[in-house]
């Protein structure tokens, strides 16, 4: 196998051979997990005129549903992850909690991206930070509690209130608790079942804000704009990109600090670095995504090129060019409570209302069943200024009873 070979649709992996487009079948890009995420990744990979495989155990998978492929095992099936590397050129992942030593096995046998050390820090909140301090990108004080003793430790650390989080297996503020006092921090950690995990310092924050960089083998490394991010109750709500968001130099801080994360672990594929920034101005790192990221889906509608288009570049071996963002956006996240009404009764959202406001596209997974907190899918909103976007995005959520921001 070669690691730097370039593959290329209808055809040969090597761009060199004289290969007629239709002489053979076309390449198939292979994904670990069904999701969203895989889901876009499986339509950007198909424009360009891959086939594709997904990985994953659920029949009903927004991924698998789209896919020319859908191997329906567990991810740490032996079976299943041999499907997966006989009918693939190369493989990537859509979600971060992929078991490691699965991307392991694939790598023995196809190009995998991102690889699986990189993976194996992200999955981890005590190596992530790790990572954080070896770049020399400042994150929020913390202790790691492995151990009794480790937790009582802490509380002599100027560490609360904090946020208690399991090192594993976090997403959308799951696995996190607050924590005032050593009352509370000690209860917490009963609750999440005494696993290993991070105590943080609750921070003041001013706002959060995200970098998607793109690296390819060859470490050349694009990356998209800062985007400006509202979380509540933990998960993503909006995030909005466009000129005089954030401040320039604030930018130019998290951009360079995300490529020096990605860089950092000798980084491939698409990855997104999440930041806070404090009341006084500095920029913090929270955590990193070791995949294309919610904060990115409105680069499919404002940038010249997606972050999905950039991670079948990546995973192919093609040439990376820096994204340019055309237009202004904002996304609203979609999540299944926009199907239910103030009584709590299911309603189906107003769609048409939605898409009669100018610049409006809407993108839904393909999931069946709607529940509250649950991500359904995304609405962009692009326009020429930053005030056409707000003005429409504004009124979107209103229709769909969503916040304003
Ligand atoms: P996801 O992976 O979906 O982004 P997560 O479950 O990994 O989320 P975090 O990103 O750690 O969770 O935290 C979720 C949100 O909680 C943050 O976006 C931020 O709003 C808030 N938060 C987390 N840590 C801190 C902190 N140390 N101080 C203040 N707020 C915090
Ligand atoms: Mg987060």
């Amino acid at each position: 196998m070669n690691p730097v070979v370039s593959l290329l649709p209808g055809g040969s992996a090597a761009p060199a051979t004289s290969v007629s487009a239709t002489a053979a079948e076309p390449l198939t890009l292979g994904v670990m997990g069904g999701g969203q995420l895989g889901r876009m990744f499986v339509h950007a990979a198909q424009s360009m005129g891959y086939f594709t495989a997904v990985l994953d155990p659920d029949r009903n998978s927004p991924a698998g549903r789209v896919s020319h492929r859908h191997i329906q095992t567990d991810y740490t099936d032996p079976a299943g992850l041999q499907q997966l590397a006989a009918c693939s050129a190369a493989i990537t992942t859509e979600f971060e909690n992929v078991p490691a030593p699965a991307l392991r096995e694939l790598a023995k046998h196809r190009p995998v991206s991102p690889g699986a050390d990189a993976v194996a820090i992200a999955q981890d909140r005590a190596a992530e930070k790790a990572h954080f301090v070896k770049c020399g990108v400042p994150c929020a004080p913390y202790a790691v509690i492995d151990t009794s003793a480790q937790l009582e430790a802490a509380l002599s650390a100027n560490l609360l209130p904090g946020i208690l989080k399991t090192a594993r297996m976090g997403y959308d503020g799951k696995g996190q608790v607050r924590v005032k006092d050593a009352g509370a921090l000690r209860a917490a950690w009963q609750d999440l079942k005494q696993v290993p995990c991070v105590l943080e310092k609750m921070l003041p924050l001013a706002l959060e804000c995200s970098v998607i960089v793109a690296r390819g083998r060859d470490g050349q490394m694009v990356n998209f704009p800062v985007q400006r991010n509202l979380h509540r109750e933990g998960i993503l709500a909006v995030t909005e990109v466009y000129e005089g968001h954030l401040p320039e130099a604030l930018q130019q801080l998290a951009v360079s600090a995300a490529r020096s994360i990605a860089q950092g672990v000798n980084y491939v594929g698409v990855l997104c670095v999440e930041f806070f920034v404090l009341q006084d101005g500095s920029l913090v790192v929270n955590e990193m995504a070791p995949r294309p990221h919610n904060s990115g889906h409105y680069t499919l509608d404002a940038c010249d090129q997606s972050q999905f288009d950039l991670q079948v570049r990546t995973l192919a071996g093609l040439p990376l060019t820096q994204p340019r963002q055309h237009s202004a956006a904002i996304m609203l996240n979609l999540l299944g409570d926009v199907w239910f009404d103030a009584n709590n009764t299911m309603r189906l959202p107003d769609w048409a209302a939605v898409l009669a406001l100018p610049g409006t596209h809407l993108h839904l997974y393909g999931k069946t069943e709607a529940r509250k907190a649950r991500k359904m899918g995304h609405l962009n909103v692009t326009g020429a200024s930053a005030q056409v976007v707000r003005d429409v995005a504004l009124k979107a959520a209103a229709i769909l009873g969503i916040d304003a921001f």
